[in-house]
């Protein structure tokens, strides 16, 4: 994985500018009397900068999120009551409905929802079966988006490869085939092309389907979902995954000169008429500048298998934890923090999208002072990555050292898991996403096996610790990020 790390740290940095920086403009009882003596500046030039107005209030967060295991309860219940929460379904809207209850319920001051078109996709029956040289039955999961096979089954020879080159190298055996990509996970930025982009490329070539090994770098023989594209200049053709096993066991088959014959069958459809859905939004009124706003969250819809524990029901729980614990702690920051469970990650972005014009329409663009994402899991914490200025980069490093008590946490340039405010940088507007250990997250993406027991609730609770307090410090510290 690519990840650049870059640790800033307040000895690598002007402790005067800092200084400058990062003193005005906090009220907190515990630090306001203790702000203005030179035996204080000096003892920065050995601790963090940003201690002394929030190291307290930091500490206390984080005592407040670790000492419970009140997130991962809460996700729990969530996704054993509301799994399979894909655009369209009732299932979404019953727990988008639960989730602006229960922030009530919390006391939050502000909770609200914003209606939000969304694409309405349905799996309908489906399987895939070797037929020939014996019979079997392969486990699978059509694509998102993906179409139907006609009512009928689909029956063709395989031509498997693993790589778009091989495609091209072999497009003379192509017309009338199933495309199996058997492509060996390498990252999910490089692999997931194939899912987005292997129908197409496919087609181009006249196969009449695809079967896409899992984009997944173990195979525990599950296949994994995810949305798939078509262009409008090729025939679509209808594409599912398959376990990375079953990938192999075809590629061997081919690659003796035997491929194997399979039959698709699909009822997958694309409602014509979108459906209604709803971004959910809950606040904290900033105390001096209301109108400025750090926006947090995760994406509410999921996969309509698994239960979205890790994708992105921990996302959801762990931004929501955190607006939660700043409350409950009594802590107003000077901005407003601002909740945003959005709708429709998975196959549309349409309630990222619905958000940006929202603020747009209302004027409070630019009064957006950074949106942080989460949705990567919710596995160990690690840091932070971000999209913005430099500049804006170095006043918000401080803030991750402030997480010190869990661990040593970076900010790097860069961030992953942050679709659905990506409509929001665009325009201009800082991101961030939480960097957590990712190794096991892609074993369980997307398929049936994303479920709760995966998850820790230790590291749960670190992920609301650490969002909880890159939130508040964001929403209070004394100067806008340019
Ligand atoms: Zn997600």
């Amino acid at each position: 994985m690519m990840i650049m790390y870059l640790r800033i740290s307040a000895v690598a940095f002007p402790v005067l500018l800092l200084f400058t920086l990062f003193t005005s403009g906090y009220s907190f009882a515990e630090t306001n009397n203790k702000s203005s003596s030179a035996g204080h500046t000096e003892s920065r030039t050995h601790s963090n900068s940003l201690d002394s107005e929030y190291g307290n209030t930091a500490g206390k967060i984080i005592e407040a999120a670790t000492g419970t295991h009140r997130a991962y309860d809460r996700l729990a219940y969530f996704t054993d009551y509301f799994p399979h929460r894909l655009s369209g379904s009732e299932m979404l809207e019953n727990a988008i409905a639960w989730a602006e209850k229960e922030l009530a319920n919390d006391g939050i001051p502000v909770v609200r929802k914003q209606e939000v078109k969304v694409p309405h996709w349905v799996r309908g029956n489906e399987f895939v079966k070797i037929i020939a040289p014996y019979e079997k039955e392969l486990p699978m999961l059509g694509l998102g988006s993906s179409v139907n096979t006609g009512g009928e089954e689909l029956t063709a020879k395989t031509v498997v490869v693993e790589s778009f080159d091989e495609l091209e190298d072999r497009s003379d055996e192509i017309s009338g085939s199933i495309v199996v990509y058997n492509q060996p996970f390498v990252d999910y930025g490089q692999s997931v092309q194939y899912r987005v982009f292997g129908a197409d490329r496919a087609a181009e070539y006249g196969a009449v389907g695809v079967l896409l090994r899992a984009v997944s770098p173990n195979a525990m023989g599950h296949p994994h979902t995810g949305n798939m594209r078509y262009s409008d200049d090729v025939p679509r053709i209808p594409a599912a995954a398959i376990s990375a096993e079953d990938a192999m066991l075809l590629h061997r088959f081919d690659q003796r000169g035997d491929p194997a014959t399979v039959t698709l069958y699909m009822e997958a459809e694309l409602k014509e008429e979108p459906a209604l859905s709803h971004n959910v939004i809950a606040e904290i009124p900033g105390r001096e500048q209301p109108d400025e706003i750090v926006v947090i969250g995760g994406h509410i819809d999921s996969w309509d298998v698994g239960h979205g524990a890790m994708d992105d029901g921990g996302g959801v729980i762990v931004a929501w934890e955190a607006l939660r614990i700043i409350h409950e702690l009594g802590l107003q920051p000077k901005r407003t923090i601002r909740l945003v469970l959005w709708t429709n990650e998975e196959n549309g972005v349409m309630g990222g999208r619905a958000y940006r014009d929202k603020v747009i329409e209302k004027g409070e663009l630019e009064n957006h002072q950074l949106a942080l994402e989460v949705d990567f899991g919710v596995f160990k914490p690690i840091g932070f990555g971000f999209e913005g200025s430099e500049e804006a980069l170095r006043m918000l490093a401080p803030i991750a050292d402030l997480m010190s008590p869990l661990r040593d946490m970076h900010m790097r340039e860069g961030s992953y898991g942050t679709v659905d405010i990506g409509p929001l940088h665009r325009e201009g507007v800082p991101i961030m996403g939480l960097d957590v250990e990712t190794e096991k997250y892609f074993w369980y993406h997307h398929s049936a096996k994303d479920t709760i027991d995966k998850l820790d609730a230790g590291e749960v609770a670190e992920c609301v610790a650490a969002v909880a307090v890159m939130a508040f410090v964001a929403a209070d510290m004394p100067e806008r990020l340019p």
